[in-house]
């Protein structure tokens, strides 16, 4: 099973090295052709703007709209989870989002005392909390009536699955916990 990695810009390296701990081929994806090979994928953090901005220069858009409206399985974190989300408030007007999730974020939205902070999340089917780390994290204002919410901090979801997408507004990759790369890869 060979699990691509969005490479374009951002954070993610180290989800390719959990994806390999977990038993899977990772990928690096760059280019439609990379993109065609690999059975699902992982949008990493970082920067949706300008992601957003290289999924055009790169030829990536239309193709990786073509496979996510195919049901390609996909785990959004932070900036990914952005790029998947239906509605993105906060944004640059020229950023585009896949809407392949139905639900509506804010850039940004912990704001200035909550810009980066860390939470151990209670995860539907974890038996041990997941340690989040939030970076400038989105937050996720609605939530449709098809997607299941596995985590909340304060209220509000952070780690969300709708069918093969699958959002965290966290770095799941920064603290060596393969849990949540596994049962994204199990679900393959
Ligand atoms: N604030 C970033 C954005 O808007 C996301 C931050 C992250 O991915 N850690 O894309």
């Amino acid at each position: 099973m060979k699990v691509g990695v969005l490479a374009l810009q951002g954070a993610f390296s180290r989800h390719a090295t959990l994806l390999d701990r977990v038993g899977v081929t990772p990928v690096e994806v760059r280019t439609p052709g990379q993109l065609a090979d690999v059975d699902a994928l992982v949008m990493p953090g970082g920067e949706s703007t300008t992601m957003s901005m290289l999924l055009e220069i790169s030829g990536l858009r239309e193709p990786l709209a073509d496979r996510l409206a195919g049901g390609m399985p996909v785990l959004g974190t932070c900036a990914g989870l952005i790029l998947l989300a239906r509605n993105v408030a906060d944004g640059r007007s020229d950023q585009r989002s896949f809407g392949v999730i139905d639900i509506d974020v804010r850039r940004n939205g912990y704001g200035r005392q909550l810009d980066s902070f860390e939470a151990d999340l209670d995860v539907a089917g974890f038996d041990l909390p997941f340690h989040g780390v939030f970076i400038r994290a989105p937050v996720v204002e609605r939530v449709g009536g098809e997607v299941e919410v596995l985590a909340r901090v304060d209220g509000l979801a952070v780690f969300c699955r709708q069918g093969p997408v699958t959002v965290a507004a966290f770095h799941p990759e920064l603290t060596g916990d393969t849990r949540l790369h596994e049962r994204f890869v199990e679900a393959l």
